[in-house]
């Protein structure tokens, strides 16, 4: 026994409620290793390893190469120590259960061998829809605090019949420890009901009924697994019709679940790498270009106006059995009436969906908390977030050194698309999508959501940071989380600075010439800021150019109505008169008068320098989309207007605002105008887009030089336009800089909560 040595091995990271424990049995007794594994308080596994040295190398390398699916490694140390003997390899049931910190895996796809049971006629899981194992199935939206152990899930209302027992307790079995094990005997049970709420049928029965209720052309809410659905036959346009009447969504486009890759290459043109995207178990919505050839007739009504589509594979059992009953693709779109959070239990299904729903196919395991699903594009092979929310949460992005500090922060976002987010041991944890924080409902979801993350992260924030904007309700919510906790704060970011601090942050970089264009955003003069170029580091920033300021006639009617823009943008009454009223923004010469006096005598016209808004105004000057019935549908349209256009031969306008350069967004829509009058639609709407992009490039570029700085970036919500993304970074890598592009934090607004924790963070270390 003279060559047995011992280790004790130490891993941290998301490795606990991943089956780790079993992985670690199994690779110990593989090796002829004794010892012992066991879930520490704080979130770690600790293991003692006793046998040849050579059976510990090889333990070690498997563990570092070929972990649990679900697992993400952070850091491993190994210990010597003196052998003692030991003969036996055991899972040592953890010292500590009294709550605290750890880390959770998100919710993930069922498994391929999750899968062959639920189709297996011999098993016991046969058919079961809410099978799960160590390696897939819900977390983050079941469980309600930590340890993560049966009683602290909503699994917890199913008491394990004697074979779940048996499973659960088998070291060798990949249901060992899984606390969501469940099968038709002991798990939760299916039902359907009518739009009244009447049981139509139970279990197996009402899978099949659902699926004919949608064969048929009827809409059913589904009940998943971190959310509801509203779902229906996509290659019905009657019933995608209706659907867009009864939400009153009369444009927007809705995600689709595809059975398969098949079905996905039937609407859509996909790459290597949204394939394997769609295949991940995180399974996000990708948006893909729709088929150039034989596109189905149905396209338009899911799509309307666009040349993309989001698309799904379904990821939940219940999914599963859906496709043995309708062919699909299906509408599948978060069950919320617009504005408010999605409904997530049978009561609020009904109630918030009356009228709506045919039917509802649901379930009796309670939502803990709400998690809906993610969406991404990919643009030359770089992936961008639209949303970050399902698959991804609650995993912790880093934290760069600048911002490091001994301080818990918490940021609760800006208004629209947001997040909150939260710092644990020196990284931060984005949540889950929380939605358009402008009504009450929202407000406390947001709330419920930092509870949330809070219990399962076990962080006491010491910070509260937020939006500069005075009224936003996030803001209006920072000062009560100072006043009623006695964090520090707010620390109020401007939301460009936390558009970039977060692009800075997530390529941990130190300082960036940042171009920020989106829609809104408060600058510090008061006044709507939207196409800036910032020198921006974690802890400031200064505005070096951007856009040109115009103002918005009659405020937010201007973004409503985008018609309304030109008055501000072009010259010549009649000319704007003959728009306005050509673009419905006006009915009468009269009134069209008077939105131009409006400009001339600054009344309720406020200024801005929004990239969202001018692309707005181009698309309701090319009569792409004069009004938008959701938000960025006239970018969106004059994107997909402009995907087969060629940019004309054309000299980018500049001017100076402050000493400044900025591009001249009144040139540049006067000179669109005139080019409209002999170019196709197509033409001019692509030069808009790299007139914009090549314009705040240009500036970006020559500020870099100037100031010696390496690196360029692009963020806020114009970054999901592929054309413009495109433009930029050329223009950034010609002229021998580093481009920066986001990767795993949205561009969008959905990013601002960690840009504003790695500022308020920074700030409070200083
Ligand atoms: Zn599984
Ligand atoms: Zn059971």
């Amino acid at each position: 026994m003279s060559d047995r040595t011992r280790v004790t091995v130490s891993v941290t990271g998301v490795v606990q409620g991943v089956g780790f424990r079993p992985f670690v049995y199994r690779t110990a007794t593989g090796n002829d290793l004794a010892g012992r594994v066991k879930n520490t308080g704080d979130g770690r596994v600790e293991i003692v390893l006793e046998g040849e040295a050579r059976g510990i190398e090889s333990f070690l390398s498997t563990l570092r190469t070929d972990p649990p699916p679900l697992a993400r490694i952070e850091n491993v140390t190994v210990e010597d120590g003196e052998p003692t003997a030991l003969d036996t390899f055991e899972i040592v049931a953890s010292t500590d259960s009294s709550g605290g910190s750890g880390t959770i895996p998100p919710d993930t796809a069922m498994c391929d061998a999750c899968l062959a049971d639920l189709r297996d006629s011999s098993s016991r899981f046969h058919g079961y829809w809410a099978t799960a194992c160590v390696d897939c199935g819900p977390r983050y939206t079941v469980i309600r605090e930590l340890p993560y152990d049966r009683p602290t899930t909503s699994m917890a209302a199913f008491p394990m019949c004697d074979d779940c027992r048996a499973d659960y307790g088998e070291p060798s079995d990949r249901r060992y420890h899984a606390q969501t094990i469940a099968c038709p005997e002991c798990g939760p049970t299916l039902s359907l009901l009518d739009g009244d709420g009447n049981a139509r049928a139970g279990g197996d029965d009402a899978i099949a009924k659902a699926g004919d209720r949608l064969a048929d052309g009827e809409l059913v809410a589904i009940k998943g697994i971190g959310g509801t659905h509203l779902a229906c036959d996509a290659t019905d346009p009657a019933v995608v019709e209706t659907l867009r009447e009864r939400t009153g969504r009369p444009e927007k486009p809705f995600a689709l679940m595809a059975p398969d890759l098949e079905a996905v290459e039937s609407v859509a043109q996909i790459s290597d790498t949204e394939r394997d995207a769609l295949e991940d178990t995180r399974r996000p919505i990708l948006l893909l270009d729709g088929r150039r050839e034989n596109r189905p007739d149905w396209f338009d009504t899911v799509s309307p106006g666009l040349k993309t589509v989001g698309v799904m594979l379904p990821y939940s059992g219940l999914h599963h059995r859906l496709f043995e009953h309708i062919e699909g693709p299906l509408v599948m779109t978060s069950a919320n009436m617009p504005g408010v959070p999605m409904a997530t239990d049978r009561a609020s299904i009904l109630a918030d969906l009356d009228g709506v729903i045919d039917a509802a196919l649901v379930h009796d395991r309670e939502i803990v908390m709400r998690c809906d699903d993610s969406v991404a594009r990919f643009s030359g092979g770089q992936r961008r977030f639209v949303r970050r929310s399902r698959g991804w949460v609650p995993e912790s992005l880093p934290l760069p050194s600048p911002a490091e500090t001994a301080e818990d922060v918490l940021a609760l976002g800006a208004e629209f698309d947001a997040t909150v987010a939260l710092t644990q041991d020196g990284a931060v944890v984005p949540s889950q999508y929380v939605g358009d924080v402008d009504n009450p409902e929202t407000v406390e979801y947001l709330r419920e959501t930092v509870e949330h993350l809070r219990d399962l992260l076990g962080t006491d924030p010491d910070v509260v940071a937020c939006d500069a904007h005075p009224d936003f309700l996030t803001t209006r919510e920072a000062r009560e989380y100072a006043e009623r906790e006695g964090m520090a704060g707010p620390v109020q970011v401007q939301h460009h600075h936390a558009h970039a601090a977060s692009l800075l942050a997530e390529r941990e970089r130190e300082r960036a010439v940042v171009i920020a264009a989106d829609g809104t955003g408060y600058g510090p003069d008061g006044s709507i800021w939207g196409g800036e170029v910032l020198d921006a580091t974690l802890a400031d920033f200064e505005r070096v150019g951007g856009l040109s300021t115009f103002s918005l006639p009659g405020g937010t009617a201007a973004i409503e109505q985008p018609a309304r823009l030109l008055a501000s943008l072009l010259d010549g009454g009649d000319r704007i008169d003959e728009l306005l009223l050509a673009r419905g923004a006006v009915d009468s010469q009269r009134a069209a008068a008077t939105v131009r006096q409006q400009v001339s005598q600054g009344i309720n016209t406020p200024e801005t320098t929004s990239a969202g808004r001018l692309l707005d105004a181009v698309s309701a000057l090319l009569g792409v989309c004069p009004e938008r019935s959701y938000e960025g549908e006239p970018a969106m349209k004059l994107e997909a207007a402009a995907v087969d256009g060629a940019v004309l031969d054309y000299d980018i306008p500049f001017g100076t605002r402050d000493g400044a350069r900025v591009v001249d967004a009144r040139q540049l829509v006067r000179d669109l105008d005139a080019l409209a009058d002999d170019h196709a639609i197509s033409d001019v709407a692509a030069t808009a887009q790299w007139a914009l992009a090549g314009g705040l490039a240009d500036v970006a570029v020559a500020v870099a030089e100037d100031r010696g700085v390496d690196a360029v970036g692009f963020t806020g919500g114009v970054a999901y336009n592929d054309a413009i993304t495109r433009t930029i970074r050329d223009r950034v890598v010609a002229a021998g800089l580093d481009f920066l592009g986001h990767d795993r934090v949205p561009p969008g607004d959905g990013g601002i909560a960690y840009g504003q924790v790695a500022v308020a963070a920074t700030r409070v270390g200083e």
